[in-house]
């Protein structure tokens, strides 16, 4: 089981800011901007490249809750969502998620 697995299991605890039938959305626990959130669906799936296409929706789906939360942290005016697939991106843990920052400038994406 990874670490999102187990926060979502409540076995682990977290910092969650929101919650669905679908997703959750927690604090990360070493921010790089006064807001990173990472938005976690409950369903297990290694990265974006794993993501069947009948299971799409997911996406749409957490696009609706970074809105949600964009405004509820004042960051609606400028933000990222991103998610990493895979190592070279420096994706570290293997269950899809999306990390919400902002709350400062923030630099090129590269
Ligand atoms: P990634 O590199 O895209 O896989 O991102 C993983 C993120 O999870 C990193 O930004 C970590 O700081 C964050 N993280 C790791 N463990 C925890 C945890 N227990 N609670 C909250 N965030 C975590």
């Amino acid at each position: 089981m990874n670490i999102f697995e187990e926060i979502i299991a409540n076995r682990k605890p977290a910092d969650k800011v929101y919650e669905d039938d679908k997703v959750i959305a927690i604090k990360d626990i070493y921010p790089h901007a006064p807001v990173h959130l990472l938005i976690i669906p409950k369903k297990q799936y290694k990265s974006l490249q794993e993501v069947p296409s009948e299971d799409l929706s997911i996406i749409s789906h957490i696009a609706k809750v970074a809105q949600i939360l964009a405004k509820e942290f004042q960051v609606e005016d400028g933000y990222r969502l991103i998610t990493n697939i895979g190592p070279d991106a420096g994706q570290a843990i293997f269950h899809l998620h999306f990390h919400l920052v902002g709350g400062k400038k923030l630099g090129s994406i590269a």
